[in-house]
């Protein structure tokens, strides 16, 4: 078929090992409606992972549409270096009204590993340039297993090995913690008797090197690429205390888990904590275009502004940064939040998809189940008592996921984890469309071993 010879003669994909996409047969998707995605000979598939965690109320959403048109009737494209315009002045303030409190300026950019670069280059600058500066403030704290994007310096913060130690040469240094991981913690303690020892990992260097640390970067509530690993409850509000109580910045990177994924608006609402600078991009624009954003304090953009004739510019903005189209959907994106009630729909469906996870857990393969709303992993262990886990060379993540398809659902595995990202607008009958055909895929899978 043309279109597939093309894509294999010249097309190279991200995140993919291309030997085995040479060898398999492409699945070439033409269209969506509402959840589903259609390939070109018109069979139909759940999107059961929102197009890579962004698809908020859905494909083709009729007011998510009439917004970019809209927009494109006015200007598709302008830029923020010099200029300004009604969409990107609207976000950001509607930004700051839903965020966290304390976080006033938004700065934007086009994609969840720039809206990390620009946290840690504010954080970086922010401690040299403020009225008393603290210049030996240069290093950051990342969790070992973090995933915070693909480029330099978001690779620097990251730790899954497969992504990041093949470019590590290229990495700046940093300092490292063990990771809220209780099916498998990394300090082989079990709560609730740990204490949340890892959390006291941190306080441990902190108070070793606080001179030195200028932010301490999580995903909070649940990790996500590093294979949706769910943090214990009072985890994101112990390292808050512990991050103002050594004077280092807080940043939070709700790329995956903002916009109403997990059943808060943002996750580190659920425990009340406002970071220094908050990470935000997929869900932000419903899964239409690229956009992202940098969100952070009074005090920081302080750093920023300084007297008259002094030069203290953020040196960062690239040419689509706040593009008019991204920012006018993003609005409608938002609107839609409240006319919908999509928080109280996500609570509502992430309750009656516990319901149907529930009856995955006793199937064979299945290890640990770990939810947050509507971000779900699925850990496929070779054997359940030890939880030990299967090599990776035996793709036991894609050997389910690839089967999902045969049945008319797409996911898209993070190793031996099943990811569940489906959009928020899904329905309880599309929930149990998904568990169903789990409950079917997964114990063939086991028989096939
Ligand atoms: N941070 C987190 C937590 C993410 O999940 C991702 C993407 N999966 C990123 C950053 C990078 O986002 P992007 O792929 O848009 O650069």
């Amino acid at each position: 078929m043309r279109l597939e010879a093309l894509d294999k003669a010249h097309l190279w994909h991200p995140f993919t090992q291309m030997q085995g996409w040479q060898a398999t047969r492409p699945l070439i998707i033409e269209r969506a409606e509402g959840c589903y995605l259609y390939d070109l000979e018109g069979r139909r598939y759940l999107d059961g992972v929102s197009s890579l965690w962004v698809t908020t109320h859905g494909h083709r959403t009729p007011e998510l549409d009439a917004a970019i048109r809209h927009q494109l009737d006015k200007v598709a494209h302008t830029t923020l270096l010099g200029l300004t315009h009604p969409p990107a002045i609207e976000l950001a303030a509607r930004l700051v009204q839903l965020a966290p409190s304390g976080l006033t300026r938004v700065f934007y950019s086009d994609s969840g590993s720039t809206a990390v670069e620009v946290a840690i280059k504010m954080a970086f600058q922010y401690w040299r340039q403020r009225s008393d500066p603290r210049p030996r403030k240069t290093k950051f704290i990342h969790l070992r297993e973090s995933y915070h994007g693909d480029t330099v310096g978001a690779v620097s913060v990251g730790g899954i090995a497969l992504f990041h130690d093949l470019y590590r040469p290229l990495l700046f240094e940093t300092l490292t913690v063990p990771e809220p991981h209780c099916y498998r913690c990394p300090l082989k303690l079990e709560r609730p008797g740990c204490g949340m020892a890892c959390a006291e990992e941190l306080g441990r260097i902190l108070s070793e090197h606080a001179d030195e640390i200028a932010a301490v970067i999580i995903e909070p509530v649940m990790m996500g690429a590093a294979g949706m690993l769910a943090q214990p409850d009072g985890y994101v509000r112990r390292v808050r205390e512990l991050c103002t109580a050594y004077d280092v910045l807080l940043i939070c990177d709700e790329v995956a888990t903002g916009f109403g994924r997990t059943g808060w608006m943002f996750a580190c609402e659920a425990e009340g904590v406002a970071p220094d600078l908050l990470c935000v991009a997929k869900g932000l624009t419903g899964g239409y275009l690229p956009l992202a954003a940098t969100l952070t304090t009074e005090a920081i953009y302080a750093a920023f502004l300084g007297e008259a004739g002094e030069f203290k510019t953020f040196f960062h903005g690239h040419t689509y940064t706040g593009n008019p189209l991204a920012c006018a959907v993003a609005l409608a994106n938002l609107d839609l939040f409240e006319q919908n009630r999509t928080l109280d729909h996500v609570r509502t469906v992430a309750n009656h998809l516990a319901l149907r996870l529930e009856e995955l857990r006793t199937l064979p393969l299945v290890g640990d189940i770990r939810q947050r709303g509507l971000m779900v992993g699925i850990e496929l262990v070779a054997d359940r008592a030890a939880r030990t886990p299967f090599p990776p060379d035996q793709l036991m993540g894609y050997r389910v996921t690839n089967r999902c398809r045969d049945y008319g659902v797409i996911l898209r595995p993070l190793g031996n984890v099943v990811v569940l990202m489906p959009p928020l607008a899904i329905s309880t009958a599309q929930i149990d469309e998904l568990a169903d055909v789990l409950k079917t895929v997964i114990p063939e899978v086991a028989q096939s071993l």
